[in-house]
């Protein structure tokens, strides 16, 4: 039975990543060696670096001024890097979900964290609107998309002070003007390549502000200086990232696949919509395109554990919502086709008519 890969991190990832990867750990080139085993330093290695790196820049049109790049361990690392390196005195954090108050902790390690608003209360089924950023504040750090909760915000902000964000989970999904933004980083396992890696869009000329000293490791400017090889740098992840740079490039880049992506999620907050049997849990104007959370009308709530069983013997993977919201969660990230989205639409269809 075909299986539909609802994962919400680490994600499905497309085909030819994981089978150009696999070529490479077998043999990386013809060379008769593994990836695995050559030297980061290699010029073969070094070739693989330096293309990812300027398709990262040229998919995501990133202007002059900025660096990018390709650190090992996650997200979460980046949570306290950014004010390591960023915050003097005073940060301004957006509080959205789990992922925004993890970061926004880490701040307050740093120096003085205001946090302009919060959608706690509401279980982060929102993303507030009404805030003041303090104009003296170093940055305004926010999460654009709220992983487990199902919100996104559509649009780059504009913020009087730098403007941070962590885009894990909706980086290469819609076009962004990376202008608007200092720094961008996320983890690779949700959009682009497996664990083990973070990617890191900086503005050159943001760094060396702070009058801390930085561990070598935990400096943004060593890395831009190394080319991220500072030290060995996560070869494999590197590598499977530079293959599903180059399948969205082949795919028609950004603005192809944000296309599909509305397409897909539309399909599937349609029937969510529509089914008697379920509702969406985040605000309308809100809704993620990369993760679609939704739970049972209460009249049908008796009926959650069958209808996952049931999802579930149909091949669908992975759509258990996170522990903080319950119900059902669907990540429809890029390499998602349609056809899986369609799949389980079906499937959720068949399911009202037993009921
Ligand atoms: C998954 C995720 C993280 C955590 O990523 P790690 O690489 O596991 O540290 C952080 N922020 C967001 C928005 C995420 O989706």
């Amino acid at each position: 039975m075909k299986k539909h890969n609802f994962n919400a991190g680490p994600s499905i990832l497309p085909q030819s990543t994981i089978e150009n990867t696999a070529k490479a750990i077998l043999d990386f080139d013809g060379i008769g060696l593994s990836i695995m085993e050559i030297s980061h330093r290699s010029k073969e290695f070094q070739a693989v670096m330096d293309e990812a790196v300027a398709l990262f820049k040229e998919l995501l049109s990133i202007p002059e001024g900025y660096s990018v790049l390709f650190l090992g361990s996650g997200a979460s690392m980046q949570f306290a890097m950014v004010p390591f390196n960023l915050l003097e005195k005073k940060a301004a954090y957006l509080n959205t979900g789990t992922w925004a108050s993890k970061a926004l902790k880490e701040a307050k390690l740093f120096g003085e964290v205001v946090e302009v608003a919060s959608s706690k209360e509401a279980n982060f089924n929102y993303i507030p609107k009404q805030y003041t950023i303090p104009a003296d504040a170093d940055y305004f750090h926010i999460t654009t998309n709220n992983t487990i909760f199902g919100t996104e915000l559509h649009t780059d902000l504009d913020s009087p002070v730098p403007l941070v964000a962590d885009m894990s989970s909706d980086i290469f999904s819609r076009v962004i003007d990376v202008s608007k933004y200092t720094l961008i980083y996320g983890g690779a396992q949700k959009n682009l390549a497996p664990a083990g890696l973070a990617f890191v869009i900086v503005k050159d000329a943001a760094l060396g502000k702070v009058s801390r000293p930085i561990p070598t490791m935990l400096d943004y400017r060593v890395h831009a200086k190394e080319g991220s090889m500072f030290n060995t740098p996560p070869v494999v992840p590197i590598y499977a990232a530079l293959q599903t740079l180059k399948w969205m490039k082949e795919l028609g880049g950004i603005p192809a696949l944000e296309k599909i992506n509305k397409e897909k999620a539309a399909l599937l907050y349609n029937e969510i919509d529509r089914n008697k049997l379920f509702k969406g849990t985040a605000a309308v104007e809100d809704r993620s395109l990369m993760n679609i959370c939704f739970v049972m009308n209460n009249e049908y709530k008796e009926l959650e554990d069958e209808f996952g069983k049931f999802a579930a013997s149909k091949g669908m993977i992975g759509i258990k919502g996170h522990r903080s919201v319950g119900g059902f969660r669907a990540s429809t990230y890029n390499a998602m086709p349609k056809e899986s989205i369609q799949a389980l639409v079906d499937v959720m269809k068949e399911f009202e008519k037993m009921h």
